[in-house]
């Protein structure tokens, strides 16, 4: 049996000043950390619960953004009225997220914060370059379904990023607000997650000694629509197989502008910021160019022995979360 220490910070500082000093993991909801620790993928010596710091809230920002605590359960955060009114995008992700349990558990900085779901990271034993770097990649040449990505990946790790809500944050544009033993920081979302490149082990911009406090959201596109689509093999307590994170305003019965951000596919949430340019000046019916675009969003993918599906899947992802935000922008408040 392996031994950790307990302890309980009610303040940024106190959590800060706990977990310096050995190898230590915050614990927020643990529902990502306590099933690796009972896995003994993690092994902290010390875990820092976050739990009493006062990072629950969700406040307006004076320039229109939303300041989300690195406490906010998932289920709160789904629910808000101002979520709920102006990222529905990212509302429908956070619903369609593990189970209604789960979400009452999770909060924001842990989700921002989940491990892969690869089956070869989390069995503990086989090779595996982002548990214990050198030792190999058992996916590439394994099954590699469900969980595995078609973009981003590299010789050395190919599991999907697997994270729902952080698809729809990388559409609506983030900031996640750090707070260090030299003070705070900001890091924008697009760059917080990390491909696995030749350092599969190191997942984000987070320093060790790091605390995340806050995800600031950009502020809401004017007169936009939003949807979360997800394909997944059963529609419930499921990951993504593809799923797309869409928010598009209109100028007429043309789209004005466009975010499109992808899930399942991805070893990090996947922004498509070429493709989604190419909507712009699109008309609100026009199928041909969604699937244009959708092809454009996908180039470049590489498919594995299992998952070569997953491509032909994400575009029509795609095509349905352009058409649906399209609709819901057209349909105004509705939106
Ligand atoms: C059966 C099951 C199904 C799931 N299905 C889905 C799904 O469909 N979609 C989806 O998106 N997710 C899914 N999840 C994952 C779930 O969303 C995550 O486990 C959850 O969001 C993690 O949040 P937590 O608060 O429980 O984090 P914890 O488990 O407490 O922590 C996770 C990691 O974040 C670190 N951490 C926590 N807080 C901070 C902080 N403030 N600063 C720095 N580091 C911090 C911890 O040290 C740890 O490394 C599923 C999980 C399970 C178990």
């Amino acid at each position: 049996m392996r031994q950790f220490d307990y302890k309980r910070a009610t303040d940024t500082d106190a959590a800060l000043a706990a977990h310096a000093g050995q190898r230590s993991a915050y614990l927020a909801g643990g529902t990502t950390l306590i099933d690796l620790v009972k896995l003994d993928v993690m092994q902290p010596e010390r875990m820092v619960d976050v739990n009493r710091l006062a990072l629950s809230d969700i406040e307006p920002v004076d320039d229109g953004r939303l300041r989300v605590g690195a406490t906010v359960r998932n289920t709160a955060l789904a629910y808000n009225e101002r979520v709920v009114r102006d990222y529905k995008v990212l509302s429908e992700a956070l619903l369609q997220g593990a189970s209604r349990q789960l979400r009452n558990r999770a909060t924001t900085a842990g989700n921002v914060m989940q491990r892969v779901r690869c089956s070869y990271f989390r069995d503990g034993i086989s090779p595996c370059n982002k548990r214990e770097p050198g030792s190999g990649c058992s996916a590439i040449d394994g099954h590699n379904r469900e969980v595995f990505a078609v973009l981003g990946t590299s010789e050395h790790c190919i599991a999907v990023h697997p994270s729902d809500m952080c698809v729809a944050m990388a559409a609506i544009g983030a900031t996640v607000e750090v707070q260090g033993p030299n003070g705070r920081r900001e890091i924008a979302f697009g760059d917080f997650h990390k491909m696995p490149g030749d350092t599969p082990q190191i997942e984000h911009a987070l320093e060790d000694d790091e605390l995340i406090t806050h995800v600031t959201l950009d502020a809401p596109m004017r007169d936009a629509g939003s949807t979360y689509i997800k394909l997944r093999d059963r529609s419930s307590y499921q990951f993504a197989l593809a799923s797309c994170a869409a928010i598009v305003a209109l100028d007429g019965d043309r789209i004005r502008e466009a975010r499109l951000a992808l899930g399942g596919v991805g070893t990090k949430p996947w922004r498509c910021q070429e493709a989604e340019a190419e909507l712009i000046g699109a008309a609100v019916d026009d199928m041909a160019a969604f699937e244009a675009v959708a092809r454009r969003a996908m180039e470049g993918a590489t498919p594995f022995k299992h998952n070569a599906f997953k491509i032909p899947l994400a575009r029509k992802a795609i095509v349905q979360a352009i058409k649906d935000a399209a609709a819901r922008a057209g349909q105004g408040a509705l939106a």
